[in-house]
């Protein structure tokens, strides 16, 4: 099965925010929970890399989880493609724009967090890579005055395909 994970946010002085290496980053790690299929258990938060390699069945994917509840085996794979760059224009519509498809086998995931590097490019064209773990991030007022960029109210979803 298929989810989209698609994301939003309030951007202030900010035309544009993406990954730290744009949008296809391969070493961007994505945080976020599963729930089984089959038990619906929902595990710990999981970080996973679109460059990490793990073999399941001899299939090629970028996690295997174990059920805690079940002991059932599930796997989740990235698939690069038909990410976006999150701009203010979608900002400004309060609009979803895609972030990575998410391949899962008897898994459903959840909560994604904005964890990792972000690369924020400012109205004035300046490149800010910042940390979205508390989902905030506001430049500095003394050096950045009344063109201050701020990013809030940052979600995630996770959309069946
Ligand atoms: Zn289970």
């Amino acid at each position: 099965m298929k989810y989209l994970l698609e994301i939003t946010a309030n951007l202030t002085h900010i035309v544009e925010m993406t990954p730290e290496d744009g949008v296809d980053d391969p070493n961007m790690p994505y945080f976020f929970r599963l729930k089984c299929e089959n038990c619906d258990i929902v595990s710990k938060e999981q970080c996973v890399y679109p460059s990490e390699v793990v073999y399941h069945k001899r299939k090629r994917v970028n996690h295997v989880i174990k059920c805690k509840g079940c002991k059932r085996v599930g796997t989740v794979k990235l698939v690069p493609g038909s990410e976006s760059v999150f701009t203010a224009a979608a900002a400004a519509g309060g609009i979803y724009m895609p972030l990575m498809m998410f391949e899962c086998e008897g898994l459903v995931p959840q909560q994604y967090a904005f964890n990792g590097g972000w690369k924020l490019t400012t109205d004035t064209g300046e490149d800010i890579m910042v940390n979205l773990v508390n989902g905030y991030f506001a430049g500095s007022e003394d050096e950045y005055g009344d063109n201050q960029p701020v990013v809030a109210n940052v979600r995630g979803r996770f959309t069946p395909q």
